[in-house]
């Protein structure tokens, strides 16, 4: 009776592949001496033990109270079985079954016990810059297809030598299984060329980079997800040279620092951002810069914030064990271009920005985009959501059907549901780039392949000449259906936080085609998951020049003006006059007035972006968002007091933005200092819709707030809007998982679509 056996299968899914679960199984059931066998399946891991009955129990305990750190079990299903009378346990051959799908693990950075061996002198994976175990390595970037197995990878190149494989086969080692495991003998190889895609053999490709990056050199590195373009951060001369060459002159670059200890030099650190920092993601964190360092402000200029990251793969590792400061690591691709991957094309679009390349052999079959994060308020606000992050899926409250949400036009991701998942994608960027735009539909028809995703809706932007728009609407055989802008944006920020409407939700962003076919983004919709009533907006205002004047602020500048003084402000003594040329203003003037090519938009980034040229800080930008960021920059945080301001009653009530520009002048003026007007600006801002958040909580009794919108990535506007919601007793809620801007937009898109249907 005691020594009865018996039979289980037990399977489980989620990210269960690539991150050391089968081998974690194998040793959980030596430990209780069961029988039986596991195998990745196109499902996840399946698992068939035999033995006592106290000690399976045990076994699936522990399954899930211990599986390996990387891993996320979404489901454990357990079922009876009969006894089939296995020998041993062992490790079995994967199986697809068609029409299943796994999750796929996201890429993850070098862990500390390969960090240790790369250092010793006598490990056989000294200074071996491919060095990965279970815990560690490519995943993302390099499958194919699933499920995740070498032949299904890049890796299907390179054969293992015989200690590499022993150590594959062998349970107790840390290597059991690991897909990518490689040597110096067996494995992938660097190697350097020159600026006309020449081999310069070396012995020592490390050292030889260091010494290049010493005398000033900007090198294309090839990374895990792609190129990076690297020279160092403190060397000038170098850096308005990648400027110059990569055609950018201010947007700010980011940088890779050695460890923590170099980092908290030039830049303060918090728990929550260190945590960030060194976490398993690895992403490029923005930290606020310490004064005093000139370089400094050569990469990020007229930033409060610096973009930092700790080496991610053993390369990277390798190449900051020599530096004695940071390096900048900035994406290589052509302006506008998606990041490049393959060596080829390295050497045929980046001979303009590099004079070295140092590449290897492993091929990238996923581009993967360094991610972006920021800590505001104690949370991470992701920026850019890619690398270490994709595909791990976000959790839904509800069940969907299998729909594409195909996202936004610039910063594009798209989102694939189904049951409760939402896979992101990685960061595609501006679709408008035919080379991104191809890069946009190869990932859609990659994601829906490996995830076995075969959409039945298919859900765009309202706007009907973005790219993702137009791609939707040539899909065949599926349902098809448009969603607003703002609406998306705030559905997303609910489903990161599971919450169902109604919400107040305020979206501010720069761009977002409105239902009236004005251009939206100062946005305050009372949401449900599918619809919204829109309850408040900044007052619309013409932009004259349209696009024009989304790169050249002080046009907004003057249309604000206009707005508030009629005809005779350019008599005002404002610093936007100093800079630009008086005679610019009569032509936009006379646009306005005969509305020529200046539509209307209630949008918050527009605000930003007349403020700051009013003040004299930016009439021109050279990167977006660039005039609202260094209005962010200078305020200062200390001032309390907020300029005058009305807004009418009803639906929608409208926000009048004269009062503001009134005050702003009236404070230029009397000399006021420009980063006391921003630090009223951003008050007046929070106070605005507090009260309006007030207003709708008595008529519609409902308590919960969510702010969602590319303008929230501005630390000083979270922080106050939250804290001051919080004070008035609202339930608020941001993004932490997916960004605010219009990288999250595709999942809000997917989720109305759900509901509808
Ligand atoms: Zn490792
Ligand atoms: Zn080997
Ligand atoms: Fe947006």
């Amino acid at each position: 009776m005691k020594h009865l056996i018996h039979a289980k299968y037990i399977e489980i899914t989620g990210i269960v592949q690539g991150v050391g679960f089968r081998p974690f199984v194998y040793r959980l059931a030596k430990k209780y001496g069961l029988k039986g066998e596991v195998l990745n399946t196109s499902f996840g891991v399946s698992v068939f033990v035999e033995g006592e009955l106290d000690q399976i129990r045990l076994f699936s305990k522990k399954i899930q109270s211990e599986a390996p750190d990387h891993s996320l079990i979404d489901t454990i299903k357990i079922k009876n079985m009969n006894i089939q009378g296995f020998s041993d346990f062992s490790i079995t051959r994967s199986q697809k079954t068609p029409g299943a799908s796994s999750f796929i693990s996201p890429d993850i950075s070098i862990c500390p016990e390969c960090c240790h061996e790369l250092l010793q002198k006598d490990d056989r994976r000294y200074s071996y810059p491919f060095i990965n175990c279970t815990n560690c390595g490519p995943r993302f970037t390099i499958i194919e297809k699933t499920p995740y197995d070498r032949p299904n990878t890049s890796m299907k190149a390179f054969t293992m030598c015989k200690t590499c494989q022993a150590e594959y086969d062998n349970p107790s080692n840390r290597r059991f299984h690991a897909q990518p495991n490689a040597c110096e003998k067996c494995g992938p190889d660097i190697f350097i060329y020159d600026k006309k895609s020449e081999l310069i053999p070396s012995e020592k490709p490390i050292e030889m980079i260091t010494e290049l990056l010493k005398e000033g050199s900007i090198i294309a590195i090839k990374g895990l997800g792609g190129f990076h373009i690297a020279t160092l951060a403190e060397n000038s001369v170098s850096i308005s040279l990648l400027r110059k060459r990569k055609k950018r002159p201010e947007k700010p670059f980011a940088i890779m620092a050695k460890n923590i200890e170099s980092i908290s030099h030039f830049a303060s650190i918090n728990p929550h951002e260190k945590q960030l920092l060194i976490s398993k993601e690895r992403p490029i964190v923005l930290l606020k810069k310490r004064t005093g360092f000139s370089w400094l402000e050569n990469i990020a200029p007229n930033n409060k914030y610096i973009g930092v990251m700790l080496p991610y793969t053993p390369l990277h590792f390798l190449i900051m064990e020599q530096q004695k400061s940071a390096l900048v690591m900035t994406s290589g691709n052509r302006s506008g271009h998606p990041i490049v991957t393959h060596n080829g094309d390295a050497f045929k679009y980046l001979s303009d920005i590099a004079d070295f390349y140092l590449i290897h052999n492993r091929e990238i079959y996923q581009k993967c985009d360094d991610s972006i994060c920021k800590i505001i308020h104690r949370k991470t606000t992701v920026i850019r959501r890619s690398r270490g992050y994709t595909p791990t899926p976000v959790y839904l409250k509800q069940n969907a059907p299998h729909i594409l949400g195909c996202g936004g036009e610039l910063k594009n991701t798209f989102c694939l549901m189904k049951n409760k998942y939402a896979f992101m994608s990685q960061h595609i960027g501006d679709l408008k780039n035919l080379e991104t735009f191809n890069f946009y539909k190869q990932s859609i028809s990659h994601f829906q392949n490996v995830l076995n995703i075969h959409p039945e809706i298919v859900v765009h932007d309202m706007h009907p000449d973005y790219l993702s728009s137009r791609y939707a609407m040539d899909q065949i055989d599926v349902e098809i259906t448009a969603v607003q802008h703002h609406h998306a944006h705030i559905v997303s920020c609910m489903a990161e936080n599971g919450i169902d409407g109604p919400v107040i939700g305020l979206a501010f962003d720069g761009t977002g085609f409105g239902e009236d076919g004005k251009i939206w983004g100062g946005e305050v919709l009372l949401s449900d998951r599918h619809s919204f009533i829109r309850e408040a907006h900044l007052s619309y205002i013409p932009m004259p020049g349209n696009n024009a004047a989304v790169k050249e602020p002080y046009r907004m500048a003057v249309s604000y003006l206009f707005k508030t003084f009629g005809k005779t402000f350019p008599h005002l003594p404002l610093p936007v006059f100093e800079n630009i040329l008086k005679d610019k203003t009569e032509p936009l003037i006379q646009i306005i007035s005969k509305k020529i090519n200046s539509p209307d938009t209630s949008s918050m980034g527009r605000l930003f972006d007349g403020v700051s040229s009013i003040i004299g800080l930016r009439n021109f930008s050279t990167y977006e968002g660039q005039a609202a960021m260094e209005l962010e920059t200078v305020a200062d945080e200390n001032v309390s007091s907020y300029y005058k301001f009305e807004y009418t009653a009803g639906e929608p009530r409208i926000i009048s933005t004269q009062p503001i520009i009134r005050g702003i002048v009236e404070d230029i003026q009397n000399c006021r200092k420009i980063s006391e007007i921003s630090g009223k600006f951003h008050n007046t801002l929070v106070h605005i819709f507090l009260n309006i958040c007030n207003d709708i909580r008595k008529e519609k009794q409902t308590n919960r707030v969510v702010l969602s919108g590319g303008v929230f990535q501005n630390s000083i506007l979270l922080k106050g809007m939250v804290s001051a919601l919080e004070k008035n007793n609202f339930k608020v809620f941001t993004h932490s998982k997916i960004p605010t801007g219009d990288g999250g937009l595709a999942l809000g898109q997917a989720v109305i679509a759900a509901s509808i249907k």
